[in-house]
């Protein structure tokens, strides 16, 4: 990076989550290129303050009223603003005291800060990818309009985001997603069926927030990576491929028309995606982990099994149909994975869950933002009745 380019202001939404965390170790070893403007957290009140108290931020915002109180007192003796609530956390959004995004929340609750970012020309590092699955359309023609960049933080997005730097002239063919397969890779459904959330937690590559690692078990991660490629890069289905690579070591790749193939490879460590999404267009020297040949020597891959994995099946549908499919597929993912997370219902039941809320919910094919709002919400309550959540 350019050592005379002025301190980029970050706002990180969801910063006591994995992302945020490591975005804020990231943040600590460059103070002299990144400031921590924003920090916001749902009910995390206890390492929110921590995280003020060590970064000092402009504006924290817990987004559980009831905490407001503890927040507010703990950080009574510092400059931090201190708000509380949904609507704080647009409201912080739109402000003027940061220059980059770091969209960290999890899952739907994401779009409405992301949103109001982009609409006031913010720059965004996306980790979020429900954002970009329930209404991907929008948010790439808002960041146009405002001639915002949306960099990828999810590591194979940044590994094809990576590979196309240089490349804007030039034709993709086709995009190879990798997959690690998650911790149930070669397991059959009389299998998965007993599976304990406990053992569904236990990633083998990566350590993430418990949705992100139930969709990786399911392979519905990889499904809403499918749809977030396809916004991020103008892809049509067609030209997205999904590979296990149990290693996690190539983070994807991109074909180009004349075949040949460019990928990203690495130790499995989302500080080096965050780092790049925060420093892009440049890089940043540091002392992470280096890959080392001669202790990786073998590169697997194989299809994955949509038989038994039949979330990958039905984000597939959603890819292709398009229209608000993708938004109440992923509602119904967050239901079931609640409910799964609580011990509510079994492995398998969650994309039976899916599958009928996708059946059901009526299909609109150029949905409004309004018209999204809509049908997460019809989607979530349709998920929630039917396993009398
Ligand atoms: P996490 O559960 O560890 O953290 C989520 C953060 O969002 C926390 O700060 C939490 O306070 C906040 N949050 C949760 N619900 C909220 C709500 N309703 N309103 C406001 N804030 C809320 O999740 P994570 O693993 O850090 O993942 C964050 C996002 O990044 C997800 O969309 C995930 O798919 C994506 N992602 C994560 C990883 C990873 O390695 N963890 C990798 C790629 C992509
Ligand atoms: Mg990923």
């Amino acid at each position: 990076m350019n050592a005379n380019q002025p301190i980029k202001r970050i706002a990180i939404f969801g910063s006591t989550g994995s992302i945020g965390t490591q975005a804020l170790e990231v943040i600590e070893a460059n103070t002299d290129k990144f400031s921590v403007e924003v920090l916001t957290a749902h009910n995390n009140d206890e390492l929110l303050i921590t995280q003020a108290k060590k970064f000092n931020p402009n504006i924290v915002v817990i987004g559980d009223d009831k905490k407001y109180n503890s927040v507010k007192e703990a950080l009574s003796d510092t400059d931090v603003k201190v708000f509380a609530g949904e609507k704080a956390l647009e409201e912080v959004a739109a402000m003027d005291c940061y220059d980059l995004m770091l969209a960290a929340i999890v899952g739907y609750a994401g779009l409405r800060p992301t949103l109001k970012a982009i609409d006031n020309g913010k720059a965004i590092a996306l980790a979020n990818k429900e954002t970009l699955v329930v209404a991907g359309d929008i948010i790439m023609r808002k960041a146009v309009e405002k001639r915002i960049p949306i960099i990828p933080v999810d590591s194979e997005h940044s590994a094809i985001f990576q590979c196309l730097v240089g490349e804007t002239r030039n034709r993709i063919e086709k995009i190879i997603l990798t997959a690690s397969g998650g911790p149930f890779i070669g397991r059959k459904p009389n299998y998965l069926v007993n599976v304990k959330r406990e053992h569904a937690l236990q990633h083998p590559n990566w350590s993430m927030g418990a949705k992100i690692t139930i969709d990786s078990a399911t392979l519905m991660n990889k499904g809403l990576e499918m749809i977030e490629a396809k916004w991020l890069f103008n892809l049509k289905p067609e030209q997205i491929q999904v590979v296990i690579h149990p290693q996690s070591i190539i983070h994807s790749m991109v074909q180009f028309e004349d075949g040949s193939i460019k990928a990203q490879l690495g130790l499995p460590d989302m500080k080096l995606p965050i780092q790049y999404a925060l420093a892009f267009p440049g890089r940043i020297k540091n002392d992470f982990t280096r890959m080392d040949f001669k202790k990786i020597s073998t590169l697997t891959f194989e299809e994955p099994d949509v038989k038994t994995f039949r979330n990958l099946g039905l984000a597939q549908t959603a890819l292709e149909k398009a229209g608000n499919l993708p938004c109440i597929m992923n509602a119904a993912n967050e239901i079931a994975v609640f409910a799964f997370l609580r011990n509510r219902i079994n492995f398998l039941d969650m994309t039976d869950l899916i599958e009928k809320t996708m059946n059901t919910i009526p299909f609109i094919e150029k949905p409004t933002l309004e018209e999204y709002f809509e049908s997460d919400g019809e989607a979530r309550n349709f998920a929630a009745d039917l396993i009398k959540l």
